[in-house]
């Protein structure tokens, strides 16, 4: 079986030389056990800090070690009661193409209900965190106009959406391409958006969004949580989900310059992390999937094929090739 190790720790934006793609035996199966054929791997922006040696709310990867990450894949062989052979599960062993995982640390899911990559995604963790961290976390109420960045990416493009469909009076949304942006505001139902590349954030945003914002969900930090806090309202409430402008950054980034506006505002900024909200999951489930069967709800996929690409889609992801989940599949299935 073949896996992906991290073998030097980045500095700065990671490199090829950081991984190597590595042959292991695949373990024995102990008492309570299954071998799952992975189907399907996610690369996430998270997985960045795991490369970092420093503490965090999950533990860096070891290097000379296989990463880890979400996959879904098929059972191949069992010695656990609750799982079959040819049950499919969703688990934490991704980046390799079989995983012998302890069947309580997966969950199984059905492709017939949704296609297995959509457990990675729109109905998996990326798609939690935007339901939580809009309704929850942000507080999201009828008739609030919301700024979200990182639109076009996994969790954006759902937030975005979701305040659609929840009453939001005006949903604008940032991305890195002028393809992005018409896929928000053509496909996907936003009031405005605008490419961040194409000039100053704050400038942008005032005129996408005359009368200011209520809710901001930052997926982007820097320059777009200083614009955001220009923009919001009175009283409004930011969900600070993700910083990824700054992942890769070897210096602090100095935006947001205008953090004192907080206090005139009263604003209220709270940082967000998906595995708090799992008591949401399964109401979180019932309307995703409504949405989606009714065609209210759109998404995309990127896919990329062939473990050997793993590094490859993680890295694209980052520099912003994906529109939607990132996907690694090891099978046309
Ligand atoms: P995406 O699908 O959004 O992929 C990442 C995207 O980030 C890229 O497509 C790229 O799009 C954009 N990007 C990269 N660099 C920059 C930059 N310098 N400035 C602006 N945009 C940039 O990933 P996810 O939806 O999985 O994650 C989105 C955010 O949510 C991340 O910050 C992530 O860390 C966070 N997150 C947090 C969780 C939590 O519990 N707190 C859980 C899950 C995700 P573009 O072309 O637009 O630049």
């Amino acid at each position: 079986s073949r896996e992906w190790h991290l073998v030097a720790r980045p500095h700065g934006w990671p490199t090829p030389e950081d991984f190597a793609l590595r042959e292991a035996a695949v373990p024995e199966l102990g008492e309570g056990q299954v071998l799952v054929r992975n189907q399907h791997f996610s690369v996430d922006p998270y997985m960045r800090g795991r490369m970092n040696d420093v503490k965090s709310y999950v533990p860096p990867f070891q290097l000379d070690e296989p990463m880890e990450g979400g996959a879904v894949g098929e059972v191949i062989a069992s010695r656990a009661d609750s799982l079959a052979v040819g049950d499919h599960v969703l688990h934490g062993l991704g980046w390799r193409e079989y995983a012998v995982v302890d069947a309580k640390r997966t969950a199984k899911v059905d492709p017939s209900l949704a296609p297995l990559t959509a457990y990675l995604g729109v109905l998996g963790m990326p798609g939690l965190t935007a339901y939580a961290g809009l309704l929850e976390v942000a507080s999201f109420k009828e008739g609030d106009a919301v700024f979200v960045s990182g639109a076009a990416g996994a969790v954006g493009s759902q937030v975005g959406q979701i305040a659609k469909l929840k009453g939001a009076s005006r949903v604008i949304g940032s991305a890195g391409s002028d393809e992005k942006v018409k896929l928000l505001v053509e496909e996907y139902g936003f009031d405005a958006a605008f490419n961040y590349k194409n000039g100053n954030v704050t400038q942008q945003l005032k005129e996408a969004a005359p009368e200011g914002i209520d809710v901001y969900f930052d997926n982007v930090g820097g320059d777009h949580l200083e614009a955001a806090i220009s923009a919001l309202n009175v009283h409004g409430r930011a969900a600070i989900c993700g910083m990824i402008s700054m992942y890769n950054a070897t210096e602090p980034s100095p935006a947001p310059r205008n953090l004192a506006m907080v206090i005139g505002k009263r604003l209220r900024l709270q940082g967000l992390l998906v595995s708090d909200h799992s008591a949401l999951q399964p109401q979180f489930v019932e309307e995703v999937s409504a949405w989606i069967r009714s065609g209210e709800l759109q998404y995309s996929e990127t896919k990329v094929a062939g473990i050997e690409h793993g590094v490859d889609a993680f890295l694209g992801m980052l520099r912003g090739e994906n529109t939607g989940k990132m996907i690694v599949s090891l099978t046309e299935a």
